[in-house]
């Protein structure tokens, strides 16, 4: 078949000048090379982004938006330009749509308080599923306790386990507010269908909430065409440094959003005793900001561009693939993607019988293999499987074959030793 931009994937010699940019992945784990396939817990940082931080402390470091010197000049241009890159990377067509949070969880705590507290009122209902992340279920849980409003888990397909809209177009939407859900699941790697969830929410005045935490890193993400109201990712889960995360808000929404943080850099007038405030989205980002992180967010997000977004989608889809029809070969490895997946995203849940998840995992760390074991944050989940807690292998584009097969071979032997 002849190569087009969406079917390549890396050669060898690509491959190994990305892996010469992660100098962490050059190392043994209990005498055995690393390989890494917890990234979806967090991935790996490339020289440039790791380069980025440390030139930033080095040469510009000053606080931003305050200082009219030159320091203080130059991190605030990098800073808003962090902004404007990610703005672009997502589709926002208007800069001032993207907050900088410390990460998903910030940004989906401060939508409930600030963005739908306001606007729910008792008996109202909230959507969700229960897939979610403990992050995009915990604050809505909280907010419905203090609101009187209420959590209704949508209807799912069984085959797919994405939202059924034959069911969905059956209930009473009557009470129904908002619509929070992940757009990947960060356990099956299952993708919902946003586009069509929201024109759906739309046409009944329903405002969309998008954990799009494990989306950004694997799928290109265009927010104005999927028309969504908000939608959340984190730096560190897309290359980029831990405490910053990033929350667009549609800019239709700014003015009825309310300050969750309130302090220095959010105000435009301090009186004696009340004050007023800036314009998203800095009244939704009070106090001094994280800064580098920020900048070196952008310039993990230009080094994927550089790479060919297309192309590092397709490695992780062959990767993960390859390691999915690997693991079924195995007798006696349960595989919890529902039956008409077709793309995991990078992400494979699985247990070998009759062995803890957590067993597994420590034998797979002694052959240098970084597996994660658990219920990932996702307790209702867990229940909706009928399963405690399952193993977990989540590819990036910088994983090769080589490795998937010294993982499908070390199945083998883990399977042997318990048995
Ligand atoms: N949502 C999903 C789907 C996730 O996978 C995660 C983290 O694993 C989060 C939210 C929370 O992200 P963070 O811990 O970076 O705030």
């Amino acid at each position: 078949m002849e190569a087009t931009p969406n079917t390549e994937v890396f050669t060898p010699q690509e491959l190994k000048n990305i892996r010469d940019q992660f100098p962490i992945l050059n190392q043994s784990v209990n005498q055995c090379p690393l390989i890494y396939f917890d990234n979806a817990a967090t991935t790996q940082k490339p020289q440039a982004v790791i380069e980025r931080l440390i030139a930033f402390y080095q040469t510009d470091n000053a606080n931003i938006h305050r200082s009219v010197h030159t320091l203080g000049q130059r991190s605030t241009d990098q800073y808003e330009t962090a902004r404007q890159t990610l703005s672009q990377f997502i589709g926002s067509q208007d800069d001032s749509q993207i907050i900088f949070t410390s990460g998903t969880t910030a940004a989906i705590n401060f939508l409930a308080r600030g963005f739908a507290e306001p606007k729910l009122t008792k008996g109202d209902q909230i959507l969700t599923t229960a897939l979610e992340h403990h992050s995009n279920l915990v604050p809505w849980q909280e907010l419905c306790q203090r609101t009187g409003a209420h959590l209704v888990y949508l209807p799912l397909t069984e085959n797919t386990m994405t939202v059924d809209f034959v069911l969905l177009n059956k209930m009473d939407t009557t009470n129904v507010k908002f619509i929070v859900i992940q757009h990947v699941s960060n356990v099956l790697g299952i993708e919902q269908p946003i586009k069509q969830l929201t024109d759906w929410a739309h046409q009944r005045k329903i405002a969309i909430i998008v954990d799009g935490a494990q989306a950004v890193p694997h799928l290109s993400i265009n927010v104005e065409e999927m028309g969504v109201d908000a939608y959340c990712f984190s730096g560190h889960k897309l290359y980029g440094p831990t405490g910053i995360g990033v929350c667009y808000l549609k800019s239709e929404h700014h003015q009825s959003t309310q300050a969750v943080n309130f302090g220095g850099e959010m105000i435009n007038q301090v009186n004696d005793f009340d004050s007023n405030y800036k314009n998203a989205p800095w009244k939704f980002e009070a106090g001094t900001p994280p800064i580098a992180e920020a900048i070196a967010l952008a310039q993990a997000v230009t080094y994927l561009k550089a790479m060919g977004l297309h192309k590092v989608f397709h490695q992780e889809y062959v990767l993960s693939n390859r390691l999915y029809q690997g693991l079924k070969s195995i007798e006696g490895v349960q595989l919890y993607h529902p039956l008409y997946q077709s793309n995991f995203h990078g992400i494979i849940s699985f247990n070998l019988d009759n062995i803890h998840p957590h067993d597994a995992a420590t034998a797979y760390d002694y052959e240098g293999i970084a597996l994660r074991a658990g219920h990932h944050c996702a307790q209702p989940l867990m229940r909706y499987l009928k399963v405690p807690a399952t193993l977990r292998a989540s590819l990036a584009f910088y994983n090769t074959v080589e490795e998937v097969d010294s993982m499908l071979e070390i199945t083998r032997a883990v399977k042997e030793f318990f048995t």
